[in-house]
């Protein structure tokens, strides 16, 4: 092998298009809750034979790139300044799902972006976790959000603080 070619990309990732049109869509369609990540550089990416995250197979990941991993990432695609976030969606599962699916997976790891800002106006991009843990039998008899519940512990938690 010469000295400058580089090795066989890993072939389990392949860049995911269709990913990034459906969440360019879904930033003008949602600015209220998606307007922050007009700017977010974010590299979609499927992924062949499945994503586990703590031994759980999962649809569909999103991380935050900082520091060597950002630096290394620098290409013409993110304007030469690295990936902000990577999201990894599972390529049999995108295969299966249709439209509506498809979104709401783009719309889940969207919803895990948090963009803040320092102090001198620079931009910091973290991770949300989930609103609501719940069961399909706690939502089918319930409801769907458990919303009132999740206030309540707030409204207690705060009082006690002010106590
Ligand atoms: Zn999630």
């Amino acid at each position: 092998m010469a000295k400058d070619t580089l090795p066989p990309p890993d072939q389990r990732f392949a860049p995911l298009d269709g990913a990034k049109d459906i969440a360019h869509a879904l930033i003008n369609e949602y600015p209220v809750k998606f307007g922050e990540l007009a700017n977010a550089r974010i590299l979609y990416l499927s992924k062949i034979g499945g994503i586990k995250l703590h031994g759980e197979r999962k649809a569909a990941t999103i991380k935050t790139c900082t520091g060597e991993k950002k630096y290394l990432s620098r290409c013409e695609a993110n304007r030469d300044e690295g990936w902000d976030y990577i999201m990894t969606i599972c390529a049999e599962i995108w295969a299966r799902a249709d439209d509506k699916l498809r979104k709401r997976i783009v719309f889940h790891e969207l919803k895990h972006c948090l963009r803040l800002e320092k102090e001198d106006g620079s931009e910091m991009w973290r991770l949300v976790p989930h609103d609501l843990e719940t069961f399909y039998d706690e939502v089918d008899i319930f409801g769907t959000s458990g919303k009132e519940l999740n206030d309540l512990i707030m409204q207690i938690v705060a009082e006690k603080e002010n106590d």
